[in-house]
């Protein structure tokens, strides 16, 4: 295992839109969450060990990383080290770690304590950059966190900044998305994360839906604002390597890249899932659940699924096509290939073949056909 992924589940509100695995408290047990963490790494080692080449990356995702105490970030990445064998001999930018925050949570202190733990990359929860937006989201950051937080950050010297913005909200926000996408590039980011609007089941905006309070995204909405989003980056540099991530060169997240690649990681925390190759498990998703079975020293994880030979081929086709890599060009059929070109939905570079971004915004449908012309289903 050379990549790391650590579920942190605390919020302090629910997002419009979440349905994530999260834990809503005002005080943040962090001290405990640590602990809990640290002995999960104890119980995998009996049976998972790190390579001995030593970890490649490491992101804490959430949930809010970020309202962990700077402490318990440093206590958590330095004691996972020790027992990780993360290389100590190599510049700690070796190792790649992420951070999510929301901008409310930056601050020159914490950014500073960040940098010192061993954090080089963070990943901000910008979302829009326009107040009303913010609010109906229930973001609790308002738009000039958002530069305050990128601002504090590169003065700690923390230059890997990924900006995430969500995209296609409902008409009746008048939400300006090209103002958005401006505001995020003026911060000068070396990364940026595009998320449709999707309404989740039991979500506060599913049930805005349900009772008429809101109208759902429209397609259109979201393959107009996705196209632009491609040409407005273009212009900035940026290169999108995956259907919904951005970055200037040499800027991609190796860490997401690993997963889009098949390669094998270990998720530590509530709800965090991983994968040997072959195997995916997951661990027990609410947080009290999983603090419990770590007291007891019992394993957390809830399930974990063998992939055939069969799937893991449609699943590594799914996640090729994701991303700039593609597919090699004998995995998709000549008629369909040509019937492809001529709509502008993919390219052949050397003997791959890569979705555009036309082909990108109907990625489902093209893999479903592809997948079908071998009497497969992709689900
Ligand atoms: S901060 Fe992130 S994880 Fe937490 S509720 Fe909002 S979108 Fe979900």
């Amino acid at each position: 295992m050379r990549h790391l992924y650590i579920h942190v589940p605390f919020c302090q509100r629910r997002c419009t839109y979440c349905d994530f695995s999260i834990a809503v408290r005002k005080r943040i047990p962090a001290r405990g969450y640590v602990d809990a963490v640290l002995q999960e790494v104890d119980l995998v080692q009996r049976t998972a060990v790190a390579s001995d080449d030593g970890l490649d990356t490491i992101y804490l995702g959430g949930g809010t990383p970020s309202l962990l105490a700077s402490e318990a970030i440093e206590r958590l990445l330095h004691d996972l080290a020790l027992r990780l064998r993360t290389p100590h001999s190599a510049p700690r930018t070796a190792v790649e770690v992420t951070l999510e925050a929301n901008p409310e949570d930056v601050t020159p202190e914490s950014a500073r304590a960040w940098r010192a733990a061993g954090v080089n990359r963070v990943s901000l929860g910008a979302q829009s950059f326009d107040d009303r937006v913010l609010q109906w989201m229930h973001r609790s950051h308002d738009a000039a966190r958002i530069g305050a937080a990128v601002h504090a950050l590169k003065d700690a010297g923390l230059e890997n900044i990924s900006l995430d913005l969500i995209f296609a909200l409902p008409e009746e926000l008048k939400r300006d998305w090209e103002r958005d996408l401006d505001m995020a590039l003026s911060l000068k980011p070396s990364h940026l994360s595009l998320y449709g609007l999707t309404v989740e089941p039991r979500t506060p905006l599913d049930r805005w839906i349900s009772r008429g309070a809101a109208r759902p995204p429209t397609d259109e909405r979201y393959a107009e604002e996705y196209l632009f989003a491609h040409r407005r980056l273009a212009a900035d540099g940026f290169e999108f390597y995956e259907v919904s991530n951005a970055a200037l060169h040499g800027f991609i997240s190796r860490h997401n890249s690993t997963y889009w690649s098949g390669s094998p990681y270990l998720g530590l925390g509530p709800a965090a899932h991983s994968f040997d190759g072959r195997a995916r498990r997951w661990n027990l998703s609410a947080w009290e659940a999983y603090r419990r079975a770590i007291a007891e020293g019992r394993s957390p994880v809830e399930s974990e699924e063998v992939l055939t030979d069969e799937q893991r081929e449609l699943e590594g086709a799914y996640l090729s096509l994701r991303t700039v890599e593609g597919l090699p060009r004998s995995a998709c059929p000549p008629d369909r290939l040509t019937a492809w070109l001529g709509a502008g939905w993919v390219e052949v570079i050397g003997d791959r073949i890569r979705c555009t971004a036309e082909g990108w915004l109907r990625l489902d449908a093209l893999v479903a056909k592809l997948f079908s012309t071998k009497g497969l289903s992709p689900s």
